[in-house]
């Protein structure tokens, strides 16, 4: 691990949010890669890209009242999105489901893909029979590629991820055509609630180790 390497997650003051950049760590990237922070702000200026973000801005306009799902909605109708695709897990089918109704009671088209569409198994994927979790059982795949496929099929205007395993969101974010938003990500042992990992560790209540690297600047 290079002690020269950004990180931002170790700045002590991150006072970048106030626009004052005195204390600023010698890895900051705002100081340190000042031409990369430069073309951010150029792309910015691209009236699609620009109109992204400003609406975005606009979905704090309600700071704290809304839920996930409604800044979903709202960033949606702001966009004039008429079409939302949702790629989802096959775990969170009833999930799916409610989502679903309140994207079409919300104004929206909605098409909506499972990760088993394509009926896939680990014979796809040429995984090893020692890689599965089951030797010599049927192992069903996900197809997140497929659910980018068919969601840009029907040209979504947006696609939703709801719950797919981490690595299958790689696939389908690298693969859709479509701008992606993530809903939720898959947890199964915290519920989909995958940062309660890091809490109960810093608790003590789970055995991931939390505590900060030497390395670290400061
Ligand atoms: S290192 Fe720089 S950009 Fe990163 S949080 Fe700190 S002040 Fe902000």
């Amino acid at each position: 691990m290079s002690e020269t390497a950004v990180l931002c997650s170790y700045c002590p003051h991150k006072r970048c949010y106030a626009g004052d950049l005195s204390q600023a760590p010698d890895f900051c990237p705002t100081l340190k890669k000042a031409d990369v922070v430069r073309s951010s702000k150029k792309m910015l200026k691209e009236p699609k890209t620009q109109k992204m973000a400003q609406d975005v801005a606009r979905t704090w306009k309600a700071y704290g009242k809304l839920t996930r799902v409604e800044e979903t909605v709202l960033y949606a109708k702001l966009q004039g999105h008429k079409k939302l695709g949702i790629a989802f897990c096959v775990g969170l089918s009833a999930e799916a489901e409610l989502l679903t109704n309140v994207f079409i009671n919300e104004g929206f088209d909605v098409v909506s893909a499972c990760c088993m569409c394509g009926s896939l198994t680990s014979e796809d994927v040429n995984l090893p029979e020692e890689d599965k979790v089951v030797s010599n059982a049927r192992q069903p795949m996900c197809n997140p590629i497929g659910q980018a496929l068919v969601l840009d099929s029907e040209n979504c205007d947006l696609n939703i991820v709801l719950g797919l395993c981490v690595g299958d969101d790689t696939l389908f974010i690298r693969h859709s055509k479509a701008p992606v938003t993530i809903l939720a990500v898959k947890d199964r042992v915290l519920s989909h609630h995958p940062l309660l990992a890091l809490y109960e560790a810093k608790e003590g209540k789970r055995d991931i180790n939390v505590s900060r690297p030497q390395i670290a600047a400061s």
